[in-house]
């Protein structure tokens, strides 16, 4: 409204804006009355619903406008995408369930730019309300665009660990026969705490229900019941999981543990009698709490067995003693309070306590943010195939032991961030476990990784202490530093240094510490096979600055590959 604003008069279309009583922000009336005075408010006939309907409205809110013009822009309004500002195609035209519309490409690729959570159900663009991929239906025939199919056999065969752990039958996901499960069958489980809530073991297989797939997202969909029993206080694990384009990593997801228990004997609904006069209310409560004309009232269960709670802004405290016998339906509590004009309340029990609700009771993300899940690739000698001059890919390994300790690097990540880990699946049976009792993890990944590409250096550690809650043998924390040959055959020095808990700011003790090349001997895994083929070549492997130890290892793997060839 500025100096171009002229006072409309009688009979003049005008957007009325923010009125009092009126639900929608702008709305368009015609002038009906005018009683001259300036200051007055203008009588507007509104007719953009289904039946007229007159208002007082302030001239101040009053603009007049174009009628025709603004019909025409608010057409545009709608008829273009929010987000790309283009007129709608027909075929294209996607509404949500909380009303907007949006391109298909538009809404999908605004969906799917949300990283972390349930990649089927993100906040509309225009509105934050949540939206499921689901629930998204073509304007034109009303029809849905996203369907799940019960079909998982894309999955099937593969397993997929969690990475911290790498253990098959801890916690890792199964799929099969187009069915899923969740396994928690390893030999290593279970430690302390991985029992559901009576104590008992979680099954070696637990089958997921109400499983689906979505090709679009890449995202499965399943249910773990645990009822009656509850695990960390819910009996249905609703789970969303998507994968990356390959299968072989989870890239987000969800677990949504929900529980519809009771978390208070006096949850249900109540009809509550004041003892006088006033008519009675009815409340409904739930996990002992409730609303009261327009205040949340919690019960203090301290005492168990005497709940009270008090009047808000009142400062009036209302007690009772439960009985014995939990309360039946229409059966009365009686209730004391320190306000004289309502000694005495009676709440009559109508319904409840089976009157169940559902809520979420922990919540975790799945993915680089929380439980991260990889697919499990068995480790395979037969299967490592050396790669000459780079450092990824390739595994390396003390006296040809595989899962022995044994170092594997993955991969160069696009953010530099060098992945790789350590290996202990197939140690001896009697390597001591973690300190606590825990066992060894399966495969440690490496952290604080950097890869110096010109030396050929790697620096890693691990830590034992943080990442699993124990020290191992005593040691804390190990780090790692290792120089890796032109070729990549062996790993020619660094050092292995293992750190005793640190106490205080004072650095960590050395527990000790270990030399590649001398008293640490790894090699590739396939090095024999690339020695025995360079020597079929008529090639002698250059081995200078080489130590005798690493020499002696070498050889071993070109005897053993010779003999494998022999065989
Ligand atoms: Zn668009
Ligand atoms: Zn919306």
């Amino acid at each position: 409204m500025g100096a171009a604003w002229q006072r409309p008069t009688v009979g003049d279309f005008v957007l009325v804006s923010g009125h009092g009583d009126l639900s929608r922000s702008r709305r368009w009336g015609q002038l009906f009355a005018d009683d001259g005075e300036q200051d007055r408010p203008f009588l507007v006939r509104f007719h953009d619903g289904l039946e007229p309907e007159l208002s007082w409205c302030d001239l101040e809110r009053v603009r007049t406008v174009d009628k025709a013009l603004e019909d025409a822009s608010d057409q545009e309004e709608e008829y273009q995408c929010p987000i790309c500002f283009t007129p709608f195609e027909e075929d294209s035209q996607i509404v949500t369930p909380c009303g907007h519309c949006f391109c298909r490409s538009c809404i999908e690729n605004a969906l799917a730019a949300c990283q972390t959570g349930d990649p089927t159900e993100r906040p509309c663009p225009l509105c934050r309300q949540t939206v499921s991929l689901f629930a998204l239906k073509m304007v034109r025939t009303g029809q849905r665009i996203h369907f799940l199919s019960d079909d998982l056999s894309c999955l099937n065969g593969s397993v997929f660990v969690l990475r911290s752990h790498s253990e098959v039958g801890f916690a890792s996901f199964h799929f099969e026969d187009g069915n899923a499960y969740i396994s928690h069958s390893s030999a290593r489980c279970p430690f302390a705490g991985l029992v559901l809530d009576n104590g008992s073991l979680p099954p070696d297989k637990k089958f997921f229900e109400k499983t689906f797939w979505h090709q679009g997202s890449r995202t499965f969909h399943g249910e773990l019941i645990w009822s009656p029993c509850t695990w960390y206080g819910s009996e249905r694990w609703r789970i969303v999981m998507q994968f990356s384009e390959d299968l072989a990593f989870v890239t987000t997801g969800v677990m949504k543990l929900r529980s519809h228990r009771h978390a208070c004997l006096l949850d249900g609904v109540w009809r509550v009698e004041w003892g006088n006069e006033k008519a009675p209310d009815l409340i409904r409560v739930q996990g002992g709490m409730w609303e009261h004309r327009g205040m949340r009232y919690w019960l203090n269960l301290t005492d168990p067995a005497k709940p009270c709670f008090v009047w808000r802004g009142l400062g009036v405290t209302q007690w009772c003693e439960l009985p014995e016998a939990p309360l039946e339906d229409g059966q009365s509590l009686l209730w004391v309070t320190d306000d004289p004009k309502h000694p005495h309340i009676i709440w009559k029990r109508l319904r409840g306590p089976y009157d169940r609700y559902d809520r979420i009771v922990f919540y975790k993300l799945l993915g680089p943010n929380g439980f991260e899940y990889v697919r499990h690739h068995e480790l395979r000698l037969q299967e490592m195939s050396f790669r000459k001059g780079q450092l990824f890919g390739n595994s390396y390994l003390h006296a040809s032991k595989l899962g022995v300790e044994s170092y594997h690097f993955e991969e160069l990540r696009d953010d530099q961030v060098a992945r790789g880990y350590i290996s202990y699946e197939s140690m001896p049976a009697e390597t001591p476990g973690m300190d606590t009792g825990a066992p060894v993890p399966y495969r440690v990944p490496f952290e604080k990784t950097h890869w110096d590409e010109e030396s050929r250096c790697f620096t890693a550690e691990v830590d034992y202490l943080r990442h699993y809650g124990s020290t191992w043998q005593g040691v804390a924390t190990v780090t790692y530093r290792m120089v890796f040959d032109p070729e990549f055959l062996y790993i020619q020095s660094g050092s292995v240094k293992c750190l005793n808990p640190a106490a205080g700011t004072a650095p960590a003790p050395v527990a000790e510490e270990k030399h590649f090349g001398k008293d640490l001997v790894y090699i590739n895994a396939d090095a024999g096979r690339y020695l025995r083929s360079q020597a079929d070549n008529g090639r002698k492997p250059t081995l200078q600055n080489v130590s005798p130890q690493i020499q002696r290892s070498l050889q071993e793997a070109l005897d053993a590959a010779n003999k494998r060839n022999d065989r």
